[in-house]
C-alpha cells in the first residue's frame, strides 16, 4: 500500500510518501521561518503551508516516481496544532482525496512522532520521551493508548529553546544554534532545575538563563548550562519512568531529539539500565513521512474515515487516541 501524508500542524509543510508502512518513497519539506525576534505566528504559518503545498505534493511524488494513480490512501494530521495551520493542511488533504478520489484518514501528530521511533527502531514496546516545540511527555503503551506518565506543566523544551533564543537574538528555530554555541562553552552556571516526580517544568531554567544573559556572561556558557540543566531533567524523569515500569527500550522522538547531547546522555542513561535506546534519524522533526506510516498502520488495522469526521482537532491529546496497532 502508498500512503502520502501531509503534514501541517505548525511550521512545516511536508509530504511524506511511504510504500507498505516502513519504506519511505520520498520526504519533502518546507519550513516557515517568522521574521527576526518573533515566535510563529498561525495565521502568517498558515498561508506559508497553503501557499507551499502544492508544490511540495508535485515534488513529493516526482521523488517517489509515482502519480496520483498509484496512491492508495491520503492522510494527514489532524491534530494538535495551530487551528489556522491544521485547517489549512486538511483542506488541502480533502482537495486531493476528492479529486484524485482516494480515502482519507486524518491521524494524530504526536502518535506519529511515536509510531516513526517505534518502526524505524523495531521496539515492542518502548518508553518514548516525546520533544518537540510545544510537547514534553514521557509515555508508555498500555491497554490500547499511549499513557503519560511525565509532561511538562508548562512550556514545551523546544519552544523554552526558541524563546531563549528570541530574548538572545538566536534565529527561529533556535535549538541547533543552542547545541553549536553550547559545544563551546566552557563553564557550567547553575540554573534551576525543576523536577516534580515524572512532571517538569521550564520556565524557570527560561527567565533564569535570560537573566544571566542581560548581565553579560557569555552565550556559549549559557547555551552549554541550559542543555545539561534541561536534559538532565528529561534524562531524571525518563529514568524513573523506566525504572517503575520495568521498560527495557527507549525512543527519543520530536525535533529536539535531533540534538546530539540529548542523545548521547539519554543513550548512558539507559545502558546503565540495560534498556535499548534508539532514535529515528532523520525523522524527529515534523515531516509527512511519518504522518503516512502512522495512517497505513491504522488503515491496515481497520480504521476508516469519512470526509465528515475529517475536521481539526487542535488540542486532541496523546492519550486520547486508541492505538490498534
Ligand atoms: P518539531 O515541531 O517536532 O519539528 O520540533 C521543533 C523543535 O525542535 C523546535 O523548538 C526546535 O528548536 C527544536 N530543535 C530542532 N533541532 C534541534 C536541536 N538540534 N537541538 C535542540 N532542539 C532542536
Ligand atoms: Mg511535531
Amino acid at each position: 500500500m502508498i500512503v502520502l501524508g501531509v503534514e501541517g500542524t505548525a511550521h512545516t509543510m511536508g509530504v511524506g510518501i511511504v510504500k507498505d508502512t516502513s519504506k519511505v518513497l520520498s520526504d519533502v519539506r518546507k519550513t516557515y521561518q517568522p521574521p527576526e525576534g518573533a515566535g510563529i505566528h498561525p495565521r502568517d504559518a498558515s498561508q506559508f503551508l497553503g501557499e507551499n503545498m502544492n508544490a511540495v505534493v508535485e515534488e513529493a511524488l516526482g521523488k517517489a516516481g509515482i502519480s496520483f494513480k498509484e496512491v492508495d490512501l491520503i492522510s494527514f494530521s489532524q491534530g494538535p496544532g495551530l487551528g489556522p495551520c491544521l485547517r489549512t493542511a486538511a483542506t488541502g488533504a480533502r482537495v486531493l482525496a476528492l479529486k484524485h478520489k482516494k480515502p482519507i484518514l486524518g491521524v494524530n501528530h504526536c502518535v506519529a512522532h511515536i509510531a516513526v521511533g517505534k518502526i524505524m527502531s523495531g521496539f515492542k514496546n518502548p518508553l518514548v520521551l516525546y520533544v518537540s516545540g510545544a510537547n514534553t511527555q514521557i509515555l508508555e503503551l498500555k491497554e490500547g493508548r499511549y499513557r503519560i506518565f511525565g509532561e511538562t506543566l508548562d512550556v514545551g523544551i523546544g519552544n523554552m529553546l526558541d524563546k531563549f533564543g528570541r530574548e538572545t537574538g538566536l534565529k527561529h528555530p533556535a535549538g541547533p544554534k543552542i547545541e553549536a554555541l553550547a559545544r563551546q562553552g566552557r563553564n557550567y552556571i547553575e540554573l534551576p532545575y525543576t523536577v516534580k516526580g515524572t512532571d517538569l517544568s521550564f520556565s524557570g531554567v527560561l527567565t533564569n538563563a535570560v537573566s544571566k544573559f542581560k548581565v553579560g556572561i557569555p552565550l556559549e556558557d549559557i547555551c552549554y548550562s541550559l542543555q545539561e540543566t534541561s536534559f538532565a531533567m528529561l534524562c531524571e524523569v525518563t529514568e524513573r519512568a523506566l525504572a517503575h515500569l520495568n521498560a527495557d527500550e527507549v525512543i527519543l522522538t520530536g525535533g529536539v531529539g535531533n540534538n546530539s547531547r540529548l542523545c548521547e546522555m539519554l543513550n548512558l542513561m539507559a545502558v546503565e539500565h540495560d534498556a535499548k535506546f534508539s532514535v529515528p534519524k532523520g525523522f524527529c522533526s515534523d515531516n509527512g513521512a511519518m504522518i503516512a506510516m502512522l495512517a497505513s498502520l491504522e488503515y491496515e488495522n481497520g480504521v476508516r474515515m469519512k470526509i465528515e469526521d475529517t475536521v481539526v482537532k487542535p488540542n486532541q491529546r496523546t492519550d486520547d487516541v486508541e492505538i490498534f496497532w
